[in-house]
């Protein structure tokens, strides 16, 4: 799913959980809001390790490449396709931490609060595309995956 996508949305899902939890203040609808957007930082960080380039546009136009290269696929052909890539920020493994983390300060719930609503867009992404679920699954599984085949 496209960083704007996501960013549209989760303006709207900030903004309701403001409206529904005004004490969190702009704060917190700023933190929720971002952290919906920027955890997909991580696809950059893959990109930046696995090419070895650090270059920010070389990055975006691998992933819209991989993307309507995936998209075109068959249904049948994604759900063999393992869907290669590993984002740490994704998954069980960066939401076990947050909620660890939420306990001593509330800046982590907030973040905790928009890599979820962030998961839950990818995860109906891939459901509706036919993609297996290993994006938003376990990325220890998806590094340990990626190193035996390379
Ligand atoms: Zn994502």
């Amino acid at each position: 799913m496209l960083p704007k996508t996501h960013a549209f949305f989760g303006l709207i899902f900030s903004f309701a959980i403001f409206l529904i939890f005004p004490e969190i203040g702009y704060f917190g609808f700023l933190i929720i809001w971002a952290s919906s957007i920027f955890i997909d930082v991580d696809h950059y960080l893959f990109y930046a390790i696995t090419k070895k380039d650090w270059n920010l546009r070389n990055a975006y136009l691998y992933f819209i490449k991989m993307n309507s290269l995936h998209n075109n696929l068959s249904r049948k052909e994604k759900r063999k396709l393992s869907y290669n890539v590993f984002c740490i920020f994704h998954g069980i493994e960066a939401i076990l931490i947050l909620i660890l983390l939420s306990l001593f300060h509330k800046i982590f719930l907030y973040i905790l609060i928009g890599f979820i609503f962030h998961e839950g867009l990818d995860f109906i992404y891939l459901i509706y595309h036919g993609y297996k679920l290993n994006h938003v699954g376990s990325q220890t599984y998806n590094i340990l995956n990626y190193k035996k085949r390379f």
